[in-house]
């Protein structure tokens, strides 16, 4: 009998690749030095790679015995900022090597003049296993997952050097190249080792897990401690359409991703963020805009809208919408009561979407 679309393994069923080797300074916990044997105070030496080492990455000021066990039992390389592509709205894109020789996307993007808050888009694994089809990171394919010291090496990179070095002024989003919630051990990791009293010194309610609706991902994510704030993308308003753009609607429909939603327990204070990316010809009718406030029922009077209109690039087929048509959608929202955001996608004129720049390196050198 041949397999049914459902029993059939999806890209996403199986764990990404990881990369071997020892351990990452910057993913350890001071629980873990201890049960490894690192001599000194664990918190100290903690502390330690955390901050000091961010800011004067050859000097650790910890004793001689400690340095050179942190040489033989780990990793401390931290991921190197090779390009810089400042974009005329304060932002800057960045591309980043790792010990491998693979290439990751991050931005940095300050909020305005007056404020000193930045917003990192940081990336979770190398290449996509989910295949949006409107998505450059996508179009790579899975390649491997980061793990949680190229997660955290690829903030403290950010601090070190473009600023803040505080780490209560940073928000981060996973929003970069992969899909968080593919890799959710080494994200979580991250997430915990970023938000350690002792650590960078983030706050879980300033960082935000950024999914294409991995509903296994999102049970386990919603159980965790700490936990970080959710967004989802949600690109369109049927299954049909949802599943050809995004195949993980075939695994996980609409009906099952709200049953998801329905069932994580929100804090007081806590919100959703939904995406729409709005995709000319394809989901930016005023219907869809109905069946997406229907959709969110219940949720769209609390929880905010983040209207995207599609960053175009040479490997997708798609176009964005024209700012009548946005306006036309955003105004159909309203008045069905959502809260709307409409988020210009920051560095546009410097390839701004996620896996750009690296898909295009790729096909220079390939
Ligand atoms: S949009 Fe996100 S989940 Fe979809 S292919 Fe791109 S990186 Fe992966």
């Amino acid at each position: 009998m041949l397999p049914t679309a459902a029993a059939a393994a999806m890209p996403w069923d199986r764990r990404a690749p990881e990369r071997e080797g020892p351990p990452s300074a910057w993913s350890l916990l001071p629980e873990d030095l201890a049960a490894r044997g690192c001599p000194g105070r664990p918190e100290h030496v903690f502390a330690r790679l955390q901050r000091v080492r961010t800011w004067q990455p050859d000097r650790l000021f910890v004793a001689r015995e400690i340095r050179a066990w942190l040489a033989d039992h780990t990793d401390q390389s931290l991921p190197a900022i090779l390009e810089r592509h400042p974009s005329y709205d304060g932002s800057t894109k960045l591309v980043l090597g790792l010990a491998d020789g693979q290439r990751i996307e991050a931005v940095h993007m300050p909020r305005h003049e007056a404020d000193h808050r930045v917003t990192y888009c940081v990336s979770s694994q190398v290449g996509c296993a989910l295949g949006c089809t409107f998505c450059a990171t996508g179009a790579m394919g899975i390649v491997r997952n980061l793990t949680a010291g190229e997660i955290v090496g690829q903030v403290l990179a950010l601090m070190r050097d473009l600023g803040p070095r505080c780490g209560e002024s940073v928000h981060l989003v996973f929003m970069g190249m992969g899909e968080p919630l593919h890799n959710l051990d080494h994200v979580h990791r991250a997430v915990t080792v970023l938000c350690h009293p002792e650590g960078a010194g983030l706050s879980p309610w300033r960082i935000t897990v950024s999914t294409a609706g991995l509903v296994s991902g999102i049970e386990r994510l919603a159980r965790m401690v700490p936990r970080p704030q959710l967004a989802v993308s949600v690109n369109a308003t049927t299954d049909a359409a949802r599943s050809a753009t995004m195949p993980v609607n075939r695994a996980w429909n609409l009906a099952r991703l709200r049953q998801a939603l329905d069932a994580w327990e929100l804090k007081r204070h806590e919100r959703f963020i939904f995406e729409y990316v709005l995709l000319a010809g394809v989901n930016d009718t005023l219907e869809d805009a109905d069946r997406l406030a229907d959709w969110l029922g219940d949720l769209r009077h609390r929880h905010n809208v983040n209207l995207i209109p599609m960053n175009e690039h040479p490997h997708s087929p798609f176009r964005g919408p024209g700012e009548q048509r946005l306006q036309a959608f955003a105004a159909r929202l309203h008045q069905h009561g959502c809260f709307i955001t409409v988020r210009r996608s920051r560095s546009r004129d410097v390839q701004g979407a996620c896996g750009q720049l690296v898909k295009q390196r790729e096909a220079a050198v390939g």
